[in-house]
């Protein structure tokens, strides 16, 4: 197969680079290495199965290209974090929207199987838990720029959808529930490999608001695998699928977690929210997914514990010494 990861220099994606070229897939990694980073697919370079392309999904000439060449397409390529999105609303919006909007329409042209990632925070405020793909979503307002985020990736989700249903485009949805592991970099406000970093060297660890806030964990291999399971998978397609873990903890607990696993001197401090982002942000106090619909298609279920999740990140924080 000959695969196009669409900001495949990424985080998630310089993983699913990785794992495909192990199987022996050709890969092409299109990224305009806005977040995404050389060093992340530094490793895969000296493979003839691989291809770096640099540049943007707003680029049609170039989309349409590599698109045409694929067998199947995975669109990582998104602004991420909530403090790019906040720092930086009108590029992650065009990126989001027009880029995404960009390579369904490609897909559609050359008729190719398409997965769109995109995220928990589609949920918004919906603080039930577990969140099934069919709950609804409660959203602050669309001036406050945390939720523009959660917006644009629910136009991307509803093109998908329509792109399915009218052009009989193949494609699949997958909503990503905070995942992590090594080659996430913190910069953009994550918080497991940014209270991993600050532990390494002994600083304060940033909790922002009481750190009674809760989220739920998953190791990126584990989000790989069940990406490329469900490609493979025919009745995959026109679906949504929550993918991430049930193992709910506290922020504050994940600190102390981190600090003992770290074995560091760091001492907890509490940020409030307006400071940490800006006026009036507001944040998901809970996050858990719902994830028996991927379990029963794919027999999806994470294989890592939260230990062995920062114990890997911490290792390669370590080795490239960040
Ligand atoms: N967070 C924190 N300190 C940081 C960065 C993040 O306390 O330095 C909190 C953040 O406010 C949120 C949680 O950690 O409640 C998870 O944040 P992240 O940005 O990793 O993911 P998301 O908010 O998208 O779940």
């Amino acid at each position: 197969m000959r695969v196009l990861i669409t900001g495949g220099a990424g985080f998630i994606g310089s993983h699913l680079s990785e794992a495909y070229l192990k199987q022996g897939h050709e890969v092409v990694v299109l990224d305009d290495l806005s977040t995404g980073r050389l060093e992340n697919i530094a490793h895969l370079r000296n493979n003839p199965d691989f291809q770096l392309v640099v540049g943007t999904i707003l680029n049609e000439r170039l989309v349409d290209k590599f698109v045409e060449k694929c067998d199947v397409i995975f669109n990582l390529a998104a602004a991420v974090g909530v403090e790019l999105i906040v720092k930086k609303p009108l590029e992650s919006l065009t990126t989001n929207i027009k880029g995404s909007e960009i390579v369904l329409d490609m897909a559609s042209r050359y008729n190719k199987k398409i997965l769109i990632t995109s995220t928990s925070e589609i949920y918004g405020k919906n603080i039930n838990g577990p969140l099934k793909e069919t709950d609804d979503r409660i959203l602050g307002s669309p001036l406050k720029a945390r939720w523009s985020y959660s917006t644009a990736k629910a136009v991307d989700e509803m093109l998908a959808y329509v792109y399915w249903k009218e052009k009989q485009v193949p494609s699949i949805i997958v909503r990503l529930f905070n995942t992590v592991g090594p080659r996430q970099t913190g910069a953009y406000g994550m918080v497991v490999p940014r209270f991993v970093g600050q532990a390494l060297k002994n600083e304060t660890i940033t909790v922002y608001g009481n750190g009674k806030q809760s989220r739920c964990f998953v190791h990126v291999r584990d989000v790989v695998g069940a990406l490329m399971k469900l490609v493979e998978e025919p009745t995959a397609v026109g679906e949504v699928f929550n993918i991430g873990s049930q193992d709910e903890i506290s922020i504050e607990d994940l600190a102390r977690q981190i600090i003992k696993i770290t074995k560091s001197k760091s001492k907890i401090k509490y940020i409030p929210y307006e400071k940490a982002y800006e006026e009036g942000f507001e944040d998901m106090q809970r996050r858990v997914p719902d994830t028996s619909k991927i379990n029963k298609l794919i027999g999806f279920k994470p294989t890592y514990t939260l230990p062995e999740i920062i114990k890997d990140i911490l290792q390669y924080l370590k080795r490239n010494k960040q």
